[in-house]
């Protein structure tokens, strides 16, 4: 690939205050971008002024959604480094999701290195204050202009970064969910296990109607019986002395918060099944006191409390609202990795600079 070149901003932009940033609101003073044809593959990679893009109305992103995302942050440690989290996962996932939309494959290696770079020039920009990060958003859509079904011939990935606040404005707290009995999210054999913007857009009308709680719980699209995940979180139960989360059957997005809790359980001891698990056996084990806990997790929120279910008529109540001690100790622990407060015992660390 070639060099990546680097134009930079006559007019850097005022910082928004760290307390103020909340999620996905600000962008930085730069973008990476690099387009894709048939004669060329994958060329011209450039860090440019970030700015809005000049698109052809016919591209086929708009009218038949190819298109897919990924999403990872850049944490400040105390001394100041800028560091990665498993970000080689995160350019894998993007290729299996590439895989399924019919977009051409990525460098895996050569994405870090521009997303290095793109962090690089925005240094500034990762956060300080606690709790707070620099959200990665790198994407790819068609943007070839015919209204033809195939796969485009042209692409554009980009990459834009998001100063964000802390998930936790006012500390660890457990959620409530909305187990939802009617519309599904995605089915074997579908793209339920890419990031593609489809799955999002059909998942709105579930948590528009799901009012006061602030997630939905989805259940598979075929029976409707089978816990799936929830809308940017893979989930977690405690039950008895077992720690289940959903196996990917390709419904599910295979989380890399969800594949890193797996492994952290299993170093400390605990038995962890990759299972088809029905909500009735969730309401069973609340019912003779064998739930024990249930969390989420995923880049965002990292580890997530779940206080408490509503599935149709009934309210199932977790850890008596409180925060689970697993789930605790599991929410630290990863954390403590991001932050290199704690020893990085599994090499997930990679320094930008
Ligand atoms: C991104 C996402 C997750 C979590 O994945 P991480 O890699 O842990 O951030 C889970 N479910 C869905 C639907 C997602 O989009």
């Amino acid at each position: 690939m070639e060099e990546i070149k680097v134009t930079l901003t006559e007019t850097p932009k005022q910082k928004p205050a760290e307390d103020a940033l909340g999620f996905g609101k600000y962008f930085t003073d730069h973008m990476f971008m690099m387009d894709y044809n048939e004669e060329k593959g994958w060329h011209d990679p450039r860090i440019i002024p970030y700015g809005p893009i000049a698109l052809d109305p016919s591209a086929s992103v708009f009218h038949y959604a190819q298109e897919v995302f990924e999403g990872l942050k850049a944490y400040r440690t105390a001394d100041g480094t800028i560091q990665l989290f498993r970000p080689e996962e995160n350019f894998k996932r993007l290729n299996s999701s590439n895989d399924r939309l019919c977009i051409p494959q990525v460098d895996v290696d050569f994405c870090i290195k521009a997303l290095s770079k793109l962090i690089e020039v925005e240094k500034d920009w990762v956060p300080h204050a606690e709790g707070t990060s620099l959200y990665i958003r790198p994407f790819i859509f068609a943007c070839e202009p015919v209204l033809g079904v195939h796969p485009s011939k042209e692409y554009k990935f980009i990459i834009i970064l998001s100063p964000s606040g802390s998930y936790y404005a006012s500390g660890l707290a457990p959620v409530k969910i909305y187990v939802e009995p009617e519309y599904v999210r995605a089915v074997r054999g579908g793209t339920g296990f890419t990031k593609t913007g489809g799955n999002y857009a059909c998942s709105l009308k579930a948590q528009q109607e799901a009012k006061g709680y602030s997630q939905v719980l989805w259940l598979d699209g075929v029976e409707r019986k089978y816990i799936e995940e929830v809308g940017a979180m893979n989930v977690f139960f405690v039950i008895g002395d077992e720690v289940v989360t959903p196996a990917l059957l390709g419904s599910v997005l295979p989380g890399i918060t969800r594949k890193s809790c797996i492994e952290i359980l299993r170093s400390w001891g605990y038995t962890v099944n990759e299972r088809r698990l029905s909500i009735d056996e969730v309401e069973e084990a609340a019912k003779n006191g064998q739930l024990k806990e249930m969390f989420g997790t995923g880049t965002a929120a990292v580890v997530s409390p779940v206080g408490e279910l509503k599935y149709k008529d009934d309210v199932i109540e977790i850890s008596g609202g409180e925060i689970g001690e697993l789930t605790k100790r599991l929410y630290d622990e990863l954390t403590g990795i991001q932050l290199s407060k704690r020893e990085d015992r599994f090499g997930w660390i990679t320094k930008v600079c």
